[in-house]
């Protein structure tokens, strides 16, 4: 496939794109001008229509297969395709929008600027289960609580993870709506309820399940990788003191599952192939994973070289047109286990995973200043607030902050590719 950073596309605005040249490709479900949903591909600034192309007569055979099964406004049954229909489409595709194309004049008509069209869900999700497999921000927020011994012994044994709600995932762009809980406010021994006061963003990948599991039958690692459709950036917005009460015995509850936000573009795993990676080398001393969660080439190419960063732009940065400050700049090289190991780990005792199911990676923070991708991190729980250049002041996100999630791979001789942006503004308490 030509992923050569020289491969050029006629749509002249995808050439150098930050997010979505020629190779990067990623599906998803739009509407343009209030008609109905349907399947695009993300090309420079434009969406390029699939069921218009196909309608065009511009597919057949298994790529035609691919298409048809975009239909319907959810990728679910193109997730269940496996990859071999993904690869067909994407051969396709960079026939299609290559500059050597014969279509461009059919094509034309059906590239649509992405300004005037509005990006949803890219599947109907049946399960969302959040993992925790970001070792810094373990660390990171383990510290705040147990600084003597902030990881737990079952860390680097388990894929810790649990299940979140998928019926509040929205797509970037849907604002959040500060939520009211119960709360234990300092020195108190009953609890007040009200508008969470220590809002927060988590910074995470999203994984998209493709091909499922039989219930009963468990995904073996070195499998694992085929049942993953693609990736997406996620913000787990957190209530930090609606979870600090009410997180023990079972974990988070409505601290989480008020709106998890994730980037409406499905970047595939054959586009992020040039950026796969060994994954790091477990520091000595540290115990080898349990034989079912152990595969050579997943350890040699099962990680991810993305750069990931957080943005954030208050109402005032906004009035006062300054720039988005950075609050976070971190990498996927921080997870602990790959996302071959959450699949094969989450199946292996039977539960069915489906095409559509996300998972979210955990909070990737680095071990440094800087690269904390939670303000619970950041200002050490609220202690050392973010100073910003329009003189305010940020523990935690207030009414009106907009929080900006970007992913960017980068690799000598290979054309950098994007993720788009996964965007929430807080809006105050109903
Ligand atoms: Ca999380």
């Amino acid at each position: 496939m030509n992923q050569s950073a020289t491969a050029r596309s006629w749509v002249e605005h995808a050439n150098g794109h930050r997010d979505f040249p020629l190779q990067n490709l990623p599906l998803g479900i739009f509407s343009h001008q209030g008609q109905g949903k349907r399947c695009g591909v993300a090309i420079g600034d434009a969406i390029l229509d699939l069921e218009g192309a196909l309608v065009a007569g511009l597919f057949d055979g298994h790529a035609r297969v691919a298409v048809e099964a975009t239909r319907g406004g959810a990728l679910n049954a193109f997730f269940a395709l496996g990859r071999s229909a993904r690869v067909a489409l994407r051969e396709r595709l960079l026939e299609l929008l290559g500059e050597h194309s014969e279509h461009q004049a059919v094509l034309k008509p059906l590239l649509l600027d992405s300004a005037e069209c509005q990006l949803h869900l890219p599947a109907q999700i049946g399960d969302y289960t959040d993992f925790y497999v970001g070792i810094e921000h373990a660390k990171n927020v383990g510290k705040l609580f147990r600084p003597d011994n902030p990881l737990l012994p079952n860390y680097k044994y388990v894929p810790i993870g649990y299940h979140g709600r998928a019926s509040t995932i929205r797509p970037s762009g849907t604002d959040v709506r500060r939520p009211k809980g119960q709360t234990l406010p300092a020195g108190q021994t009953e609890p007040s309820f009200g508008p969470c006061a220590r809002l927060d963003y988590e910074l995470e990948l999203g994984i998209w399940i493709g091909q499922g599991n039989e219930m009963g039958e468990s995904i073996p690692v070195a499998e694992a990788a085929e049942h993953i459709a693609g990736f997406c950036l996620l913000n787990d917005w957190s209530a930090r003191d609606i979870q600090a009460w009410e997180y023990q015995p079972l974990g988070p509850f409505l601290s989480k599952s008020f709106i998890s936000t994730v980037s409406p573009w499905v970047v595939t795993a054959e586009a992020l192939a040039p950026f796969r990676c060994a994954q790091p080398a477990r520091p000595e001393g540290d115990p080898q994973p349990l034989s079912y969660l152990l595969d050579s080439h997943d350890q040699a190419t099962g990680a991810f070289d993305i750069e990931l960063e957080v943005l954030l732009l208050t109402e005032r940065m906004r009035e006062q047109n300054l720039p988005a400050h950075r609050l976070t700049l971190s990498n996927t090289s921080s997870m602990y286990w790959t996302v071959a190991q959450m699949v094969a780990h989450h199946s292996v005792n039977g539960c069915q995973l489906q095409p559509g199911d996300l998972f979210g990676s955990g909070t990737l923070s680095g071990a440094l200043p800087g690269q904390f991708g939670s303000l619970l991190e950041i200002t050490q729980g609220g202690k050392e607030p973010v100073q910003l250049a329009s003189g305010e002041v940020r523990k935690f996100l207030e009414d009106g902050d907009e929080v900006i999630l970007r992913a960017r791979c980068v690799r000598d001789g290979v054309a950098s590719i994007g993720f788009g942006e996964c965007r929430g503004t807080i809006v105050p308490a109903r």
